[in-house]
């Protein structure tokens, strides 16, 4: 008997690849292969698979039914234009060492990557008295997401861990937000500057829903501050690891199994 094949992701197209911010590009994809894809999908996360540099597109895709599989990552639906079929991806560029960011710091109009997804948006509702964003790079598309949807009336705090201040960016942040951009210029070199400010501001009173993501460490003792000393109920919190200094995402992924075992 045969094996099932494989599905062939998405082949999407680059349009146009940026620099939004000094350490962030911004790859817009755009064509007919981005039909069908949910509308409202920004701040959901994907699965992209690397081709490697200077492949041609058939090898690639010749390569999810005979093999060995390309390079998976998770990246953030930035934002998503049906009507134009265009999507925008943020990639953190860190450099040659990961497949995701070396193609990111390379792409160009006609480049192309697989795409699997998207999942579910994070945070669909907001009910909460106040919202707690706190992010690093990896996570401010996430997070931007986040505060573009919630009411325009919200309140809390929002904090952005960023390499420079050169990675600033404008949002459309809600009025009564606080918002705090924090430099840290090497994101190799381990942080407490989000958990500081996070154990030493003022807690409003009532209910809060989170938005927290970006490095593993940072995320750990965050999370241990969420559930330890403020007791939030789970399904309040979105807090999650997104990458660790010194592993690639395949051993961060299992690392994280383990944690949750
Ligand atoms: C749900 C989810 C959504 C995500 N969304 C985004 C997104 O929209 N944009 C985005 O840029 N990232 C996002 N990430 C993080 C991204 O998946 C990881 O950063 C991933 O490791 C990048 O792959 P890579 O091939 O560039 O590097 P890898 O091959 O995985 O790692 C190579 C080396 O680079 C280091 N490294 C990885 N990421 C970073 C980083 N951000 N800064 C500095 N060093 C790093 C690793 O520690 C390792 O030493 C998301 C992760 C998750 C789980």
């Amino acid at each position: 008997m045969t094996k099932p094949s494989k599905p062939i992701p998405r082949i999407l197209t680059v349009n146009d690849a940026f620099y939004l911010t000094a350490n962030m590009i911004r790859v817009v994809f755009k064509g007919p292969e981005l039909a069908g894809i949910f509308d409202g999908c920004a701040g959901a996360n994907c699965k992209i698979f690397l081709p490697t540099k200077g492949q041609s597109r058939e090898d690639f895709i010749a390569q999810f039914t005979d093999g060995p599989p390309p390079a998976k990552r998770t990246y953030t639906v930035r934002a998503y234009r049906a009507d134009v079929q265009e999507m925008d991806i943020d990639f953190v560029a860190h450099g040659d060492e990961g497949p995701a960011s070396a193609w990111a710091i390379r792409a160009k109009a006609g480049d192309f990557l697989g795409f699997a997804g998207p999942s579910e948006v994070k945070i669909k509702d907001f009910y909460a008295d106040w919202y707690l964003i706190s992010a690093d790079m990896s996570a401010l598309p996430v997070a931007s997401a986040a505060i573009e949807a919630m009411p325009r009336d919200a309140k809390g705090v929002a904090i952005f861990e960023v390499i420079s201040s050169d990675d600033v960016q404008k949002l459309d942040i809600p009025k009564g937000m606080d918002v705090h951009w924090l430099i840290q210029g090497d994101p190799h070199k381990a942080s407490t500057a989000q958990e500081d400010f996070i154990r030493n501001m003022d807690w409003p009173s009532g209910v809060v829903q989170t938005c927290v993501a970006g490095e593993s460490g940072v995320i750990k003792a965050i999370r241990g501050y969420f559930t330890k000393d403020r007791a939030l109920p789970r399904e309040d919190v979105y807090i999650s690891g997104y990458w660790k200094i010194g592993l690639i995402e395949d051993q961060h992924q299992i690392e994280k199994r383990k944690d949750l075992a």
